[in-house]
């Protein structure tokens, strides 16, 4: 369905050339769930926006349904982008209009007149869920709800590819995984084909057939979820694996916290050198909040620390916002999963 051959994307900056991708060669399956798993950097972004034909690569080939999509030109390439669809982390919705208005739009653009439109709409509210909820808009849902409009919206075409940029990672733990068997059933009921990015190795258990793990632009090792997570070969993949020892039991009690407890609640995921102890200090004596570790798993090896956590932080909204942008500035992924 997807074979990108010898790709390589580089980028001219300020500073020089970045390469972003690297020599990358894959073949995804028709009706197959893949997963992209990879630490921010490693090129997983600019990858799947050159399956969207959003980036051209610089060198290697992109074929789609046996379709060389650099060849293609004006027409029969808008045809060929219609057939991929993508979904987003922050959900890209119109927040002017409803839930039908945005599953629909895809269908205003193609000119489908209005009889037609709504039918499908119908459908498609259906197929995902959100039946009673047609006429409210993206500022009266859950982030579930949302994503579950950006489903629908991104399925009204018939796509036959279907993209998911860190669909989940915007998500707490239990909306996490009803999203993700929303995709399962989709990817069953329509024989839609999925690609994932994502930093996260529960989601990939959870759903994929087979994964690729990058890491500098470059696919390092790639296999069935099942075969990589027994026998993990790369030092990256091993830490991804290691992440993962319980995720149902982590994901239950941070759920179960998330209810309970006020403040933002942060996911850190660890690589480096530091333990989490000392950047946990820094942030308190840096700003004026309060930090409590919920729950989390650091190990520590010869080569450095790895893990996840979850944190709390409680108090000033701009404080807060500082301190997650003094976070990510530490080379620590990190990510928002709730604001109760
Ligand atoms: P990921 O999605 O895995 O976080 P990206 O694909 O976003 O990784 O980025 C891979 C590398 O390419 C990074 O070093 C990033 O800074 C660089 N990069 C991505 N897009 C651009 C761009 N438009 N211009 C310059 N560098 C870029």
């Amino acid at each position: 369905m997807i074979n990108l051959s010898g790709i390589r994307k580089l980028f001219k900056t300020k500073d020089g050339i970045v390469t972003a991708v690297d020599r990358v060669d894959l073949e995804i399956k028709d009706g197959e769930i893949f997963g992209i798993i990879g630490y921010s950097g490693a090129g997983k972004s600019t990858l799947i926006r050159m399956l969207n034909s959003l980036e051209r690569p610089s060198e290697g080939t992109v074929t789609i349904a046996g379709k060389e999509m650099s060849s293609l030109k004006g027409k029969s390439l808008r045809k060929a982008r219609q057939e991929i669809s993508m979904i987003f982390q922050h959900f890209n919705l119109l927040w002017s209009r409803t839930v039908s208005e945005n599953i629909g739009f895809p269908l205003e653009i193609a000119g489908v007149p209005k009889e037609q439109r709504q039918k499908r709409v119908e459908e498609l509210i259906k197929l995902v869920g959100l039946e009673g909820r047609g006429g409210s808009y993206p500022s009266q849902l859950s982030g579930g709800q949302k994503q579950r409009v950006g489903i629908a919206r991104a399925l009204a075409n018939n796509p036959k590819v279907l993209l998911c940029d860190e669909a989940t990672s915007a998500l707490d733990p239990k909306t996490t995984d009803s999203i993700l068997e929303l995709l399962v059933d989709i990817n069953k009921k329509l024989g839609l084909t999925i690609v994932l990015i994502t930093h996260e190795m529960h989601v990939i258990r959870k759903i994929c057939h087979r994964v690729a793990v990058m890491e500098a632009g470059k696919v390092v090792e790639m296999g069935p979820v099942l075969d990589v997570f027994k026998k993990p070969q790369a030092g990256i993949t091993k830490q991804f694996v290691k992440q993962v020892t319980d995720p149902e039991e982590t994901k239950d009690t941070i759920s179960h916290i998330i209810e309970e407890e006020s403040g933002k609640v942060v996911q850190l995921s660890f690589i480096g050198e530091e333990t989490e102890k000392p950047l946990i200090t820094k942030i308190i004596r840096k700003f004026d909040i309060e930090v409590n570790i919920l729950q989390g798993k650091i190990s520590q090896t010869q080569e450095g620390a790895y893990g996840t956590l979850f944190i709390q932080i409680d108090g000033d909204v701009v404080e807060i916002d500082r301190a997650i942008a003094f976070i990510r500035e530490e080379g620590v992924q990190v990510e928002v999963i709730d604001h109760v």
